[in-house]
């Protein structure tokens, strides 16, 4: 069973062991020594990686039937003395990520009575899930300040090993399940835990804690939060991306979201405002084509959207004895359109003239629109919807 350094010095960054075990699979090999500071994966936390010799260190696991921890390198590693060295800022990472999930999660019991049944440690963020009957907002922020206030007093974080039977008196947050002699996390006058992770000496090195994201997963509640740098990061990251939405509207920082409320109001107005006016243009360009007093009517509009043609379409239809092909250059769609009381099938002529430029579209008979492809020259379409309606209406 290898030795593992850093269940009593979390702040061992190289250390010298012997090579006692080495073999190759799939490419990788597989490295055992009689001692290691590597933390292999366990409890959410992703393992350490870094150098073995030459050696580098990819992945570390704990073997599950001999305990063994196995150190996962990209060449071999010679029988006989090593050197190992972790990669510190990885490792300190962790560090910060993890001690902090043991002070929130202690603040959730502590304050709600809210327990922690599951910790991820992921790349970029770490999650918790509480067991609890209903999380809100003001739940995270008082464990949050609970958290950080016990930061800030740098309390003393110390390990000690005691046997199941002990823990009972000592208050412990978890039930726990594994026997014979455990390792004991301790956090001054705050939380005892079980525990075999890599912690920070005092509270202090945690830095700040972070809670950013609650979300509903199955029965729990899922709380996204960071740490240490990762808590930096983050900070500064909100702030440069707040302070660029308040630089683009032109308003204080703390006036973003009050001027995003006013925006979004602005723009559904203008886009009611835009639907009338749309359809009092529809009006007077339907009117303008109908007092020519031509009954077969074809035309290209230079701007316009599909809902804008529709309008013109319909109010053109909605006298009697009318087919109509209008257009959109801009858009480069068609609609098809004829009264109630003309026989011709304007869906069928539709795909006559659209589909051999590529066009896509289709309706029933009365109505149908569509749209070409950006090669299709509008104009000769147009053409061609005005010769099939001058050959029908014959
Ligand atoms: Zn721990």
């Amino acid at each position: 069973m290898t030795h593992r350094l850093y269940y009593t010095d979390s702040f061992l960054r190289e250390f010298d062991a012997k090579v006692v075990a080495c073999e190759e699979r799939d490419g990788r090999f597989e490295v055992l020594l009689d001692q290691t500071a590597f933390y292999p994966t366990s409890g959410g936390q992703p393992s350490d990686t870094g150098r073995l010799g030459e050696a580098t260190v990819l992945d570390v696991y704990d073997r599950e039937d001999d305990h063994e921890i196995v150190h996962v390198t990209d060449r071999p590693v010679l029988p006989g003395p090593v050197h190992g060295a972790i990669d510190w800022e990885r490792r300190f990472d962790h560090i910060q990520q993890h001690t902090g999930q043991h002070l929130l999660s202690a603040a959730f019991v502590n304050l709600f009575h809210f327990p922690t049944v599951s910790f991820h440690l992921g790349r970029e963020i770490c999650t918790i899930d509480l067991d609890a009957p209903s999380v809100v907002p003001r739940h995270l922020a008082e464990a949050e300040r609970l958290a950080n206030g016990v930061i800030f007093e740098d309390r003393p974080i110390s390990v000690s090993f005691r046997e199941k039977e002990e823990l009972e008196g000592l208050g412990v947050r978890k039930k726990v399940e594994r026997e014979g002699t455990l390792r004991i996390l301790s956090i001054e006058e705050f939380d005892i835990q079980p525990c075999g992770g890599t912690h920070a000496a005092c509270t202090g090195q945690v830095g700040m804690i972070l809670v950013r994201k609650l979300e509903r997963v199955k029965q729990y509640w899922r709380v996204e939060f960071v740490c240490g740098a990762r808590a930096l990061r983050a900070a500064r990251g909100d702030f440069e991306t707040l302070g660029a939405a308040a630089q683009e509207i032109g308003c204080g920082m703390a006036e973003v979201p009050a001027m995003a409320t006013k925006m979004i109001e602005e723009r559904k107005t203008a886009h009611r405002e835009r639907g009338h006016l749309a359809g009092r243009l529809a009006d007077l360009e339907a009117a303008a084509l109908l007092a020519t007093g031509e009954r077969t009517i074809v035309h290209a509009f230079d701007e316009g959207d599909a809902a804008f043609l529709r309008q013109v379409a319909a109010r053109l239809a909605a006298q009697p004895g009318i087919r109509a092909v209008v257009a959109s250059r801009a858009m480069r769609h068609f609609v098809f359109a004829q009264s109630k009381d003309v026989a011709g099938d304007m869906n069928r002529m539709l795909r006559e003239v659209l589909v051999p430029a590529g066009g896509k579209g289709g309706g029933a008979k009365d109505f149908g629109q569509g749209t070409v492809p950006e090669a299709a020259n509008i104009d000769e379409l147009l053409g061609k919807a005005r010769e099939l309606l001058g050959r029908e209406g014959a």
